[in-house]
């Protein structure tokens, strides 16, 4: 027995032209123009925050593990920065060099942090019996972790609102990696602290290298080329140092 087809084909929700503001230019664009999130936590209608087109303005392609768990973007420096795409040749740049002339740093207002959350004061934290105090958080995927922290960072965490004050031993991450980047990106507009262009990596003002810590005060959107060649040294010997 043969089926008849059906006359209208059930069209499946995600189908449904839908648009997004695009989080670099800010324009209403089709869903089309955003590249689907990959990852083990991406929703079936997930969508990176800047259009394909932003995207392509991009001076070099990110690190390959950027977009997963790293608040890492030191781990970038591994990356090799001369690998540009082919497809950038497109119109929109006349590109007659190999290399691009120096970006121009400017100097910005430093982030302004969110609201302090509730809760009690860092001022009551304190070492337990052992010495030390507790870090709870969890994982992109959901999964509660925790670890041994000290009194400075447990402090820093909490003033820099990256943590909450459980009790006086114990403090609670507030961003997974994943929220905590997409936060700083949304909150910077995929825009570059440092040369105004388009940026999907996460910098830290100080870097961790010398006690900076991964918190909304310490932290920017950077692209890539900025974010390596920034590397280990402070805001101000980058901003003066010759491009
Ligand atoms: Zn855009
Ligand atoms: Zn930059």
């Amino acid at each position: 027995m043969e089926q008849q087809h059906a006359a209208q084909e059930p069209q499946p929700a995600e189908q449904v032209p839908q648009y997004k503001q695009c989080a670099h230019c800010k324009e209403q664009k089709l869903l089309a123009e955003f590249l689907r999130r990959t990852g083990r936590r991406s929703g079936k209608s997930s969508r990176r925050g800047a259009c394909r087109a932003c995207r392509k303005l991009r001076k070099q392609p990110a690190p390959s593990a950027g977009e997963e768990d790293s608040l890492d973007p030191d781990h970038s420096l591994s990356v090799s920065s001369h690998s540009r795409e082919a497809a950038e040749s497109g119109d929109t740049e006349p590109l007659h060099a190999d290399t691009p002339p120096p970006k121009r740093r400017i100097r910005r207002p430093l982030p302004v942090p969110p609201p302090r959350p509730e809760g009690p004061s860092e001022s009551i934290l304190r070492p337990n019996r052992e010495g030390i105090l507790r870090m709870r958080g969890k994982t992109d995927k959901g999964r509660r972790w925790q670890q041994e922290t000290d009194l400075e960072t447990a402090v820093t965490l909490v003033r820099e609102h990256a943590a909450v004050v459980v009790n006086r031993h114990i403090i609670r991450r507030i961003y997974t990696n994943r929220s905590f980047r997409n936060y700083i990106l949304t909150r910077d507009q995929h825009t570059c602290h440092y040369c105004g262009e388009y940026g999907d990596t996460i910098d830290h003002l100080l870097p961790r290298a010398k006690g900076g810590h991964t918190t909304p005060v310490n932290c920017v959107c950077a692209c890539n080329e900025c974010n390596q060649s920034k590397a280990d040294r402070n805001l101000e010997d980058f901003i003066v140092s010759e491009p």
